[in-house]
């Protein structure tokens, strides 16, 4: 090799290398545990004509928050009672439950985006001042990156895009198809249940790569 040949071959690897650093990113997760969304017509039913969430903490994602507010979930075969309600109050009314729930339930939820409700499985909710069944509302919450828009533009990242994530730790692992959630109002972390977060040894805001 001389010379010139050395020099375009170290040229290319810095380029490479480049590339790489460009969609490095470490990202902070949050552990989801199974909770409910409400609309304002099932939060009339369940806790009362005109009523609001109460706000009893913040949660990363700017806007949302934990309230006071709790139901109960009943499924075919069982009841999971004390489930949180999340706010503010949405479109329509969705419940994100774990595939354990799923058995305690009787239920089937699949795993998918939240929104994506046509496939979702029934539930009645119960709450302190009625019920509702709600036949497409349960479930399982595919684990997801939120980033706001500049950000994911830096790591060449696009809205909807699949990406793997390396974990590390004693039950680290390789996370695949993990959605990229790119939105105005969002901050950098990515979404697991709790129990994709005990299978990988997760815990809150510690930082996974995304590798792909
Ligand atoms: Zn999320």
């Amino acid at each position: 090799m001389n010379l010139e040949q050395a020099k375009l071959f170290a040229e290319q690897i810095l380029n490479q290398m480049n590339v790489a650093a460009s969609t490095a990113l470490n990202v902070p997760i949050g552990v989801s545990n199974r909770h409910i969304h409400l609309s304002r017509e099932d939060m009339d039913i369940l806790f009362g004509q005109g009523s609001e969430l109460t706000r009893l903490k913040a949660v990363k994602q700017p806007g949302q928050f934990a309230a006071k507010e709790l139901v109960t979930l009943k499924g075919k075969k069982g009841e999971i009672k004390n489930v949180r309600v999340l706010g503010p109050l949405r479109k329509e009314t969705q419940v994100e439950v774990s595939v354990a729930d799923n058995y305690v339930l009787g239920i089937k939820a699949p795993i998918c985006m939240s929104g994506e409700l046509d496939n979702a499985e029934p539930l009645e909710i119960i709450g302190p001042c009625g019920k509702v069944y709600k036949e497409h509302c349960a479930i399982v919450a595919w684990r997801h990156i939120h980033i706001p828009p500049e950000l994911a533009k830096q790591h060449n990242l696009v809205d909807g895009q699949s990406v793997a994530v390396q974990v590390n730790g004693i039950r680290g692992g390789l996370m695949q198809n993990v959605i990229v959630r790119v939105a105005q109002a969002s901050v950098l972390e990515m979404h697991v249940d709790i129990e994709e977060a005990n299978a990988y040894g997760l815990a809150n805001d510690q930082l996974v790569r995304i590798v792909s």
